[in-house]
C-alpha cells in the first residue's frame, strides 16, 4: 500500500524528523489563501506547490512548482487540476491529480561543488540479503535514477542487523560519507536512525526520503527532508488502522479493490490470458508455464481456498471486464476448494456474462468428477470451453486459442 507525498511528511514529522510545514487543497480557489497561509511571516514569499499521486517524477512533469505570488500559485494548480501528471512511473496515459500539497518552500543550500544540497536516503528489504538495507546518496534529487544507472558507485548501502537494526555509528559514517558538513553529521545520522526504526515499526516495504536538503533557515542549516515515499506491507495493515486509514482507493486499480472486498487476490498484468487458480504458488506456475508455452498473463487472480460460487462467479466479471484478455486459462486444484464450486462457478459466470473468449479448464482434486459433470452438461452454453488433460495441456491450448 502507498500513501501521499502530504500523508508521509506527516508521518516522518510523527518521528521528529523535520519537514517543511503545509497543507492540501483540492480546488483552484484555494490556492490563493493557502498560498498566503504557507507565506505568511516570511520576507520574500517563497511557497512550493505540488500534485499529490501516487507516482514519483513529478518535478520534470511540471508537478512541483515554486511560486512567489498568489497568482502564481492559483495558475501553477489550474495547472496540475486540470492536466493529467505523466512520468515514466505513471501509465502513458498518465494520472489524474485531484490534490495538491502547499508547503512553504525550502531554501536548499548551494553545494561548493556546484547544484544544491540534495541527498537520497531510503530503506527497503533486500531479499538477496535477506536483511533491512539503508540506501544513501550524495547525488539526491531527480536524477536518482540516473545516477544508480551510470555511476552505481555514488550510491551506499549499508545492510541493518535483523535486531539492533541501524547503529548509531553506522549512520555517522554514512553521513561523513555523504559529505555533510561536521556540524549537522548528528542530524543527518538521527535522520537516519529514526527513518529506520519507522520502517521496522510501521511494517513499510519501502521508506524513501529525496530529497533530504540541508536547508538555510533564520536560525542556521538545518538537514530535512521536501519528499518522501512509503509502501507498507499489506499483510502487516491489520496491526496499523492509523497506517490503513491513508489509504487513497482512487489511486488504486478498482479492480484490484472489488477483487480484495471479495477476498480475492487480483494483480493486473499487461498480456492478454486471464489466469484464474487457487492457491499463491499454484498462481506463479501457471504464469510460468503460461510464458513457456508462449502466452502472457492478463492478470493473476488466486481466489484462494474458501471462495464461495459467487466470488468465483466476480471473479469471472473481474477477469472478463478487462478488455485485454482475449482467452482465460482456469487452473485448480482442488483442496480445500472443491471443483464443483469453481465449475458452478463458471456456468453461473456463462448464463450471466456470457464468454465469448476462449475458455480452457483444467480441474483436479477434491469433487473432480462433480466438477466435469457439471462442465459437460453446461457444454452447449459455453461454446468457447476446452477441457485440459493437466496443465501443459491447457497452457498448449489457451496460447494457441489466444494465438
Ligand atoms: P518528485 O520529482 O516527484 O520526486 O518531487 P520532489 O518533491 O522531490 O521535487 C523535485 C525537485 O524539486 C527537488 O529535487 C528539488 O530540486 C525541487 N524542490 C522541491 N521542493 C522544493 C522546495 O521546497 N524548495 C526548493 N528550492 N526546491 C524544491
Ligand atoms: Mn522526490
Amino acid at each position: 500500500m502507498k500513501i501521499h507525498e502530504y500523508q508521509a511528511r506527516d508521518l516522518l514529522s510523527s518521528y521528529n524528523i523535520p519537514v517543511p510545514s503545509g497543507r492540501v487543497i483540492t480546488s483552484i480557489e484555494d490556492a490563493a489563501p493557502a498560498f498566503k497561509e504557507a507565506s505568511a511571516g516570511m520576507a520574500n514569499p517563497l511557497v512550493v506547490i505540488k500534485g499529490q499521486v501516487h507516482a514519483g517524477g513529478r518535478g520534470k512533469a511540471g508537478f512541483v512548482k515554486l511560486v512567489k505570488t498568489a497568482a502564481d500559485a492559483e495558475a501553477a494548480a489550474r495547472f496540475m487540476l486540470t492536466n493529467r501528471m505523466k512520468s515514466p512511473q505513471t501509465p502513458p496515459e498518465g494520472l489524474e491529480v485531484k490534490k495538491l500539497l502547499v508547503a512553504q518552500a525550502a531554501d536548499i543550500a548551494p553545494r561548493a561543488t556546484g547544484g544544491a544540497e540534495e541527498f537520497y536516503l531510503a530503506i527497503t528489504t533486500d531479499r538477496a540479503t535477506r536483511k533491512n538495507i539503508l540506501i544513501a546518496s550524495r547525488e539526491g534529487g531527480v536524477e536518482i535514477e540516473e545516477v544508480a544507472h551510470t555511476r552505481p558507485e555514488a550510491i551506499f548501502k549499508v545492510p541493518l542487523h535483523p535486531l539492533v537494526g541501524l547503529q548509531g555509528h553506522q549512520a555517522r559514517e554514512v553521513a561523513f560519507k555523504l559529505g555533510f558538513p561536521a556540524k549537522l553529521v548528528n542530524q543527518a545520522a538521527d535522520i537516519m536512525t529514526k527513518l529506520a526504526k519507522l520502517y521496522v515499526e510501521k511494517d513499510c516495504t519501502l521508506a524513501e526520503i529525496n530529497p533530504l536538503i540541508i536547508a538555510q533557515t533564520g536560525s542556521g542549516q538545518q538537514v530535512m527532508a521536501i519528499d518522501a515515499k512509503f509502501s507498507f506491507d499489506e499483510n502487516g495493515l491489520f496491526r496499523h488502522k492509523d497506517i490503513a486509514a491513508l489509504a487513497d482507493l482512487t489511486e488504486e486499480n478498482p479492480a484490484e479493490i472489488k477483487a480484495q472486498k471479495l477476498g480475492l487476490s487480483y494483480i493486473a498484468l499487461d498480456g492478454n490470458i486471464g489466469c484464474l487458480v487457487n492457491g499463491a504458488g499454484l498462481a506463479m506456475a501457471t504464469m510460468d508455464i503460461v510464458k513457456i508455452h508462449g502466452g502472457e498473463p492478463a492478470n493473476f487472480l488466486d481466489v484462494g481456498g474458501g471462495a464461495t460460487e459467487e466470488a468465483v462467479t466476480e471473479a469471472f466479471q473481474i477477469i472478463l471486464s478487462d478488455s485485454k484478455c482475449k482467452g482465460v486459462l482456469v487452473n485448480i486444484f482442488g483442496g480445500i476448494m472443491r471443483c464443483d464450486v469453481i465449475a458452478q462457478g463458471i456456468v453461473n459466470a456463462a448464463q450471466k456474462l456470457g464468454f465469448k473468449v476462449p475458455l480452457v479448464v483444467r480441474l483436479e482434486g477434491t469433487n473432480v468428477e462433480a466438477g466435469r459433470k457439471l462442465l459437460e452438461n453446461a457444454r452447449a452454453q459455453i461454446p468457447t470451453m476446452q477441457a485440459a488433460t493437466d496443465l501443459t495441456d491447457a497452457a498448449k491450448k489457451i496460447c494457441a486459442a489466444v494465438g
